[in-house]
């Protein structure tokens, strides 16, 4: 009786949204999307909360975040002790974030916030998930299409999850999809591989991305070569089952090579023995042995990462604010 009691106080109660925005060395642009993103907070059936994260920025962003006064939301600045990376970053805000629909956005406005009330009417018609998706890659160089749809097609071909193409961390979660990510033990996080694992009833509302708004991207090729490997060794192994056929393959190759060489041998004498094939060979099939070394490395150095067990991400203070 006092459960049904509770929930129906609960119900009458406003639904609280949270976006969720992980800032790297972004001075430059927070104060201009603030201004943006307050004028697609103000709808007052809801409650809102910024969860500002500071993943150790080296300029000014913490000091020019604890500036920022509030005006009919809550905004808490959780400050990490060093630069963690976005997907940390993005953990560290979805633990802290307290609402019944969360939305993670970029800090340089890439993530339109003119779509919040679109894919909060999406969730309001029930959906749990609901999904920006970029329309097209124009604002992106053609080396990142490329290199992104490239990785998309591999790893959608090795996935037991499908990746959503064309979709990055804007979305909108329902509570319990956000509760499922939190409680996940591991701590080597690719957010998009596991906001994909984790289903739910999930929708899209499409958009053009704009350029960044100010500042530079905060992704070098390498960061994201490394994150690609980082999304394809948490979500698949068969780069490493691959090798056992490959070895098949070329046992195969070395057997019907021998059996040439016999019958050759048989039929016309002994001939000279080929240094060319033999060094070629030798180089060929060691060179493959190494990959194989190299790709069982990734997945072996990610399983002693994680063995160890460190937490993704270190909280230094957390300071909110409310108006
Ligand atoms: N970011 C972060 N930690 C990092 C790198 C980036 O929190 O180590 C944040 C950054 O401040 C921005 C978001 O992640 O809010 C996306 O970064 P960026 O716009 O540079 O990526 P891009 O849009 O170029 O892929
Ligand atoms: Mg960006």
């Amino acid at each position: 009786m006092e459960n049904i009691e509770s929930k129906a106080v609960f119900s009458s109660e406003k639904r609280k949204i949270s976006l969720v925005i992980p800032f790297y060395n972004e001075e430059e642009g927070i104060r201009n999307t603030f201004h943006e993103i307050e004028k697609h907070i103000g709808d007052s059936r809801y409650e809102w909360e910024i969860i500002a994260i500071n993943d150790g920025s080296s300029d000014k962003t913490l000091e020019v975040l604890g500036d920022i006064a509030p005006s009919g939301y809550t905004i808490s600045v959780v400050d990490l002790s060093r630069n963690f990376g976005k997907e940390a970053a993005l953990s560290a805000g979805l633990c802290q974030a307290t609402g019944d629909a969360i939305i993670p956005l970029d800090a340089d406005l890439q993530d339109p916030p003119s779509l919040i009330s679109d894919m909060i009417q999406k969730w309001e018609e029930g959906y749990d998930v609901v999904l920006a998706k970029r329309l097209d890659r124009t604002s992106d160089s053609v080396l990142k299409r490329y290199t992104a749809a490239a990785f998309y097609s591999v790893i959608n071909k090795m996935s037991e999850v499908a990746i959503p193409e064309n979709v990055g961390d804007f979305r909108l979660m329902d509570r319990r999809v956000v509760n499922v990510i939190t409680s996940l033990p591991e701590t080597r996080r690719f957010m998009k591989g596991l906001f994909a694992w984790a289903g739910f009833r999930t929708t899209t509302v499409e958009y053009v991305r704009p350029a960044r708004a100010a500042g530079d991207t905060k992704f070098s090729g390498w960061k994201l070569w490394n994150l690609a490997l980082e999304g394809v060794t948490s979500f698949s192994t068969i780069p490493l089952k691959i090798w056992s056929y490959i070895g098949f393959l070329v046992a195969i190759g070395a057997f019907g090579y021998g059996a040439l060489i016999v019958i050759r041998t048989l039929i016309f004498g002994i001939d000279i023995p080929g240094y060319a094939s033999l060094i070629s060979i030798l180089l060929f099939v060691s060179g493959l042995q190494m990959v194989g070394l190299g790709i069982l490395g990734e997945y072996v150095g990610r399983i002693y990462m994680e063995s160890k067990n460190r937490p993704p991400f270190i909280v230094r203070s957390v300071k909110s604010r409310q108006k």
